[in-house]
């Protein structure tokens, strides 16, 4: 039993019931105060916690830290340290904070800052940043818009989990504004590519995993070990321009029409918290090799939701979906990225691919919301999208819900 996860403790620091922070979850993020203290945070109802602070005032001494471990400005050398520190770190989080405990009102004052006067900044300086594909709904809507809906899988889709290199230079922080990329398109009635802003841009509802440090180059992560190897997972939102897109993928697959940018949630939530919402994933046929073969449920029930606003209405609920529709799991995502001996580093982000369940309100992009812009989706104010206009705000929304 991981101890931060009993579902009956509560903090002294006052939680709401809808609170998307109660002391079980305990993320890590990078936090910045009105003073431009910079430091390694958590986060309990509306309050962060400096965990530089704490250190400093010798809460973490029976766990064995570097003096300046959360004095920093990612968290990648805390990613480095691997599980058993990083499950340490957050019982003892749990601890300090439980309602059985005080803190002292001199302590208090520093280590605690109320959300609203902090700035969270990048949590992690991603090293590498891979996009898989491994969503099954997802790639049967692709399959059946540009293909044929009687193949709409390709033959190679359900016995590996598809993946391509991304960028990493342009994940950015939820809240930072973004410019209509420009590119090549292929105009449907033409022969020959225009130049021009997108005129087709979409988000992808996506979560991604954050690695710690891996093994050596030529060495692979089994299914069994990856767990161990993950720290925690974020929101992810892969916006893609379909029109450059759709013209330059043949034949080594997305480039500019997706490293314009990729924004990220601040808060990275543990792989540790999110154990009690495990599910199983949807029986896998044809049986896959050998080396993507696992053990235990390995899905997580993380509800998703995306709203879309514009400057004249609030964001409105577009899409509803779920982590747990994924046909591939994380275990077998990182297993087969290693398999060929390629080694991860922390701070690696590998994000999961566009995730749509079974029914429409729950595909996770306008593409297949609006099926290619055959059915535009009707807004607040009368208007309707068929992909995103200037001006639109994307928030993405992702929880998990005790039973308890
Ligand atoms: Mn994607």
């Amino acid at each position: 039993m991981i101890k931060a996860n009993d579902p009956y403790r509560k903090s002294w620091i006052e939680v709401t019931s809808h609170s998307d922070f109660p002391i079980q979850n305990i993320p890590f993020g990078i936090c910045k105060t009105s003073d431009k203290t910079i430091y390694v945070g958590s986060r309990i109802g509306d309050y962060t916690i400096n965990l530089n602070a704490l250190h400093k005032l010798n809460y973490f001494n029976e766990i064995s830290l570097d003096r300046d471990i959360f004095n920093k400005e990612t968290l990648n050398d805390f990613l480095k340290l691997g599980k058993p520190i990083w499950r340490q770190v957050r019982d003892r989080i749990a601890e300090i904070f439980d309602s059985n405990n005080v803190m002292d009102e001199s302590h208090k004052t520093v280590v605690l800052s109320k959300i609203d006067e902090v700035e969270m900044l990048m949590p992690v300086k991603v090293g590498d940043y891979t996009d898989f594909y491994s969503s099954r709904q997802h790639a049967y809507n692709i399959g059946c818009m540009f293909r044929d809906p009687n193949n709409a899988l390709l033959p190679n889709w359900l016995h590996i989990p598809v993946g391509y290199h991304g960028r990493a230079s342009s994940i950015i922080l939820s809240g930072t504004n973004i410019y209509r990329p420009k590119g090549q398109k292929l105009p449907d009635d033409s022969d020959s590519p225009s130049f021009g802003p997108s005129k087709l841009l979409d988000f992808e509802l996506e979560m991604a995993f954050i690695t710690g440090q891996g093994k050596n180059l030529g060495e692979t992560i089994s299914t069994q070990e990856a767990d161990d190897y993950i720290f925690g997972m974020c929101i992810f939102n892969d916006w893609s321009a379909r029109d450059i897109q759709k013209w330059e993928y043949v034949p080594l697959g997305p480039f500019l029409g997706k490293s314009f940018a990729s924004s990220i949630s601040p808060w990275i939530v543990t792989l540790d918290a999110l154990e009690p919402f495990r599910v199983a994933g949807e029986i896998q046929k044809p049986k896959v090799l050998p080396y993507l073969k696992f053990e235990g449920n390995k899905n997580i029930d993380i509800n998703l939701e995306v709203l879309l606003g514009s400057y004249n209405f609030d964001p409105h609920l577009i899409s509803k979906s779920n982590y747990k529709y994924m046909y591939w799991n994380m275990t077998q995502q990182l297993a087969h990225h290693t398999i060929n001996g390629c080694n991860i580093n922390a701070g690696d982000m590998m994000a999961s691919g566009t995730i749509s369940g079974n029914s429409p309100e729950a595909y996770g992009s306008m593409l297949e919301l609006s099926w290619k812009g055959s059915k535009p989706i009707p807004m607040p104010d009368g208007s309707e999208r068929k992909f995103l206009n200037d001006n639109d705000t994307l928030i993405m929304r992702a929880y998990c819900q005790s039973k308890i």
